[in-house]
């Protein structure tokens, strides 16, 4: 991906930006404003749409239902031949089945026995469900006041009018979106390209699966994290394992996944520690600028994109503490890779919950703890932040149903007041 990019301009753009203690929601505007959405479209069969983006409008080529049709099993009618008072009685001119209409003219002062699905007769508009009503040889009785004119009919085009959009461009594909489509006739759907994510964890001290384990050094598990977390947002991923500490690897990386993919993320080595040298090498590739975020878990980030033999990528260097990892991509790399596959801007829904006990905090910087829900006798939800909070904790962050997000200007909390859950299991 090669696209013309300005970083200062875009920064100069976004009010109360500071890099020193750069607000949450001032980050993700620069990384929104910055990140360009792929542009290539592909047709799949509806069901491989699954969780895909859709690239243009989809227009109805049909009206669903195609005709107006009973929503009940009953007895279809003229709205008009109810009585204004006392009971309406019938005589029963035939029957219409789902897929076996009625075919003719239904007399007036005449119902015909109707099944759900079915069409509706010519000059029916009403059906009287068959539990309201008596049928006695070929006529049926319905009491008094027990339906209006309309009841009980689906129209003809009601749920999707023929040339309007069924679904918009930018709609991530849920079960619903499949179904509809299907109820559409259509077999193939337009939606963007998969966006391709490489990346890699840096670190001296890491050992991979299947390695043993020395003296000091801890397993990478940023790389499994990262790509479930991928592989959740439908990305390409591209895993290039554990780069060490040096300038010359950690470059060499950088180029092979600047090559191959729309976005690169690394974990680790963004800080300013003596053996962090991603700093010096990211800013020799792109353009590149390293935030100290006002946020807890997650401070250091690099963001900007990075240019290799005319490729381009975006870039999202992360902290490498392992909770850190999670809750600054569920922050800032979620919605950006959602926005570069090409999905349109969505809030993402939290959960209000009542705090368990006090929590802690100064207004000035973002809060994510790890909470664990439970139901109180009054049907509301309780959250209480999860023991240990470390930001190398992996256990915590397992263990949790979700982060309490405490936002930039709230103080603390008192227990039994509300806060805000973002829930694991709401991400897509
Ligand atoms: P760094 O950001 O490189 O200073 O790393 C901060 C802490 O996170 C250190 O304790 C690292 O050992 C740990 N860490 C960094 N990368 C990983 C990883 N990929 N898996 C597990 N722990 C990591
Ligand atoms: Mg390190």
């Amino acid at each position: 991906m090669t696209a013309s990019f300005d970083l200062d301009h875009i920064i100069s753009c976004v009010s109360g930006y500071d890099p020193n203690a750069l607000r949450v929601d001032a980050a993700l505007a620069v990384i929104q404003r910055s990140v360009q959405p792929v542009q290539a479209v592909e047709y799949l069969a509806v069901r491989s749409a699954l969780g895909r983006i859709l690239a243009r409008d989809l227009l109805s080529p049909i009206d669903v239902p195609a005709h107006d049709n009973a929503a009940m099993d009953g007895y279809a009618l003229r709205g008009a031949d109810l009585a204004a008072q006392g009971d309406t009685v019938l005589h029963i001119a035939g029957r219409g089945l789902a897929g076996h209409a009625f075919r003719g003219e239904v007399p007036a002062g005449s119902a015909v026995r109707i099944m759900t699905g079915a069409v509706m007769p010519a000059g029916c508009d009403t059906v009287v469900p068959q539990e309201l009503c008596r049928v006695e040889g070929d006529t049926v009785t319905i009491p008094a006041g027990v339906l209006r004119a309309g009841d009980n009919r689906r129209l003809r085009g009601e749920d999707l009018a023929r040339g309007k959009t069924a679904l918009p461009a930018g709609k991530l594909l849920r079960p619903a979106d499949l179904g509809l489509i299907a109820s559409l006739g259509l077999a193939e759907v337009a939606v963007r390209r998969r966006l391709r994510v490489a990346f890699f964890s840096s670190g001296d001290e890491l050992r991979s699966v299947g390695q043993p384990l020395d003296a000091g050094c801890v397993y990478d598990s940023n790389r499994y994290t990262l790509w479930g977390m991928l592989q959740r947002l439908g990305c390409d991923v591209v895993d290039l394992g554990v780069v060490p500490d040096r300038p010359e690897t950690l470059a060499e990386a950088l180029r092979t996944a600047t090559a191959c993919a729309d976005v690169v993320i690394t974990s680790g080595g963004v800080s300013v520690g003596e053996a962090d040298y991603l700093r010096s090498t990211l800013s020799s590739l792109g353009d590149v600028v390293f935030w100290r975020i006002a946020m807890r878990p997650g401070r250091p980030l690099a963001f900007g994109q990075l240019r290799v033999d005319g490729h381009s990528a975006w870039l999202f260097g992360l902290p490498g503490n392992p909770v850190a990892v999670m809750v600054t991509f569920y922050a800032f790399v979620r919605p950006a890779l959602l926005h570069a596959m090409g999905a349109a801007a969505q809030p993402q829904p939290l959960l209000r919950a009542v705090s368990a006990q006090p929590l802690r905090k100064k207004p000035g910087r973002t809060e994510y703890q790890r909470g664990l829900l439970s139901l109180l006798p009054d049907g509301r939800w309780q959250v209480s932040p999860i023991g240990n909070q470390g930001s190398g904790v992996l256990s915590s962050m397992s263990q949790a149903h979700g982060l309490i997000v405490l936002h930039h200007d709230q103080g603390s909390v008192q227990a039994g007041e509300p806060v805000d859950v973002l829930l694991f299991e709401g991400l897509v």
